[in-house]
């Protein structure tokens, strides 16, 4: 019996405990009003093929924290600022410490789960509700819940690719020859930025081997656009013509600061199309909003009853 009582008491600390670290990320808000969750659900049973677009507000809520968050936000806390295009393709040394950082991120990083948000948004796409998903997150939450209906404009910090023959791997494949090539490399750190980097000290970094592509022997980064990069033209083509397809577009969790997504938020008013918001604080397309709820995304979706 005690036994039992233990494993219970454990079960309900590690519950807890979970529970604090998922909420560590979100900022504060109030909940929404009745007034915005009927005037959202009527927005959704007006409008049959919806785009949504998603942000880090959506992931917020399974415990990545975002960039631009007032207190919570990686820009808030560190110092720690996101790698740029062009010196991750210079600098050897970046790539480097870029690799080792990511290399210790890793086992947390790929352990996030998908939330009621990712889950909703899954069902949404079985029922037809949701025409197309477009997110800004190199996460993969979203293939996590079972999405299909998906572009990841900003790519994936799962895939691995060669800078010089394209060749592709899974990032799991990398972090397994990262570990060949530094057996005796250790480090950890707790403090995670969105695409999985974390801290470490110059001396953490100093040895450690960057794998080349088995391929041809360059040098890889992940899929993701880093800041700096452009999404590639076919995948902006492709969205542009997801928007013209939809009735109404849908954001979710996302300030719209960066213009690869906002520029569909534009398209899409300029269609005349109705666009919802669902964002704690203000974005760079509130003036283009018929409905702006400023409330975290899970509150939200949960209460629409869809
Ligand atoms: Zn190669």
């Amino acid at each position: 019996m005690s036994l039992l009582r233990n494993v219970i008491r454990c079960l309900l600390v590690q519950q807890r405990e979970a529970h604090v670290v998922n909420n560590k990320f979100i900022p504060k808000a109030e909940p929404a009003c009745d007034l915005d969750i009927y005037n959202l659900k009527n927005f959704l049973l007006t409008n049959n093929r919806i785009l949504v677009l998603t942000g880090a507000g959506v992931s917020t809520e399974s415990g990545i924290p975002d960039y631009r968050s007032e207190g919570v936000g990686l820009y808030a806390r560190s110092d720690n600022r996101p790698v740029q295009y062009n010196d991750f393709v210079k600098s050897e040394s970046i790539r480097q410490r870029y690799w080792a950082r990511n290399y210790a991120g890793w086992s947390v990083f790929s352990s996030f789960l998908p939330n009621l948000c990712h889950k909703t948004l899954r069902r949404w796409e079985i029922t037809g509700k949701v025409h197309w998903l477009v997110t800004q997150n190199v996460d993969a939450l979203h293939i996590k819940a079972g999405s299909i209906k998906l572009t990841e404009l900003h790519g994936s910090a799962h895939r691995v690719m060669c800078m010089s023959c394209d060749d592709k791997m899974s990032r799991e494949q990398l972090q397994n020859l990262i570990g060949q090539h530094n057996p005796m490399w250790q480090a950890k750190s707790v403090d995670m930025a969105p695409d999985g980097d974390v801290q470490l000290t110059t001396e953490q970094v100093q040895g450690f081997k960057i794998p080349q592509c088995p391929n041809c022997g360059g040098a890889l980064k992940p899929e993701i656009i880093f800041f700096g990069d452009n999404v590639p033209k076919p995948t902006v083509n492709f969205v542009f013509k997801k928007v013209k397809e939809a009735d109404a577009v849908l954001i979710l969790g996302s300030s719209l600061e960066v213009y690869s997504g906002f520029r569909f938020v534009n398209a899409a008013h300029t269609q005349k199309k109705p666009i919802a918001i669902v964002n704690i604080g203000p974005t760079r397309a509130d003036n283009l909003a018929s409905l702006k709820v400023s409330a975290k995304c899970s509150d939200v979706l949960q209460r629409l009853e869809l």
